[in-house]
């Protein structure tokens, strides 16, 4: 009797055991099929034309890289023709099906492609920000200035996958005001605004500055433009101000 019941026990105990432990695999399979939980944003609907709202805001950050030649896409959070048209642009460069709606694929390219921080898995706020830790003392608020270089460097990593994903070296990034003087930057540079950036190294710099103007930047000085013959300048100016005449630009 005694030992009927230790077997019973045992019994009820193993069954406990074996339905836990199939309880726990479930919960991992349901965490990993719902998935896309990814470590910075994601997103719960599928998005297209005439839609708003901050979800389409994120989706314009993540291919403010793929506007029309010379044009700057707008974040605004609503899913316009321009919109509709990165998104189609960002979808061909990844091979996906190119309809202009973000949808699962479109949404999972762009979780492959982002750190948890929100930057592009090829560059990072540290590179971007060699002047001060927090952001502050340019022309704008910290968190725009942050906010900027976000942009900025979504933009890049269209232009790096259009090279044939190529590293691109940064030389410069944000810059306080003492950082740009102490660099002798220009008085209003874009620097100041988080989304200036200098690159160096390969691809040339005419390569780098023509390449550029396909992919967000109002901004491009290059070679030939004074102070810009070791470096090709990109940001993101009010309006367009290109000029590396030694390129044809
Ligand atoms: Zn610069």
């Amino acid at each position: 009797m005694e030992r009927r019941n230790l077997r019973h026990r045992l019994t009820q105990a193993l069954t406990a055991c074996v339905l836990a432990a199939v309880a726990s695999l479930a919960t991992v399979t349901a965490t990993g099929t719902a998935a896309q939980a990814d470590g910075c944003y994601t997103w719960g609907r599928t998005l297209s034309s005439g839609m708003t709202g901050e979800d389409v805001r994120q989706l314009q950050i993540r291919v403010s890289g793929y506007p029309d030649y010379g044009a700057v896409l707008t974040i605004d959070g609503a899913y316009g023709p321009a919109t509709r048209s990165a998104v189609i642009r960002f979808q061909q460069a990844y091979g996906l099906s190119a309809d202009g709606v973000a949808g699962p694929q479109t949404f999972n390219q762009i979780y492959a492609l982002q750190d948890n921080d929100c930057t592009p898995v090829n560059f990072s706020y540290a590179e971007w920000n060699r002047c001060n830790s927090d952001w502050s003392g340019g022309a704008v608020p910290a968190s725009t200035a942050r906010f900027n270089a976000l942009v900025s460097m979504w933009k890049l990593q269209a232009m790096r996958r259009a090279l044939g994903n190529v590293p691109l070296y940064i030389s410069s990034g944000f810059r306080s005001y003492a950082c740009n003087n102490a660099v002798g930057g220009a008085a209003g540079s874009r620097h100041l605004y988080g989304d200036g950036v200098d690159l160096t190294g390969s691809p040339s710099f005419c390569r780098l500055a023509q390449q550029a103007r396909n992919h967000g930047f109002s901004n491009i000085l290059g070679p030939g433009y004074p102070g810009h013959n070791d470096h090709t300048h990109l940001g993101t100016s009010p309006s367009r101000s290109w000029s590396a005449p030694s390129c044809g630009i």
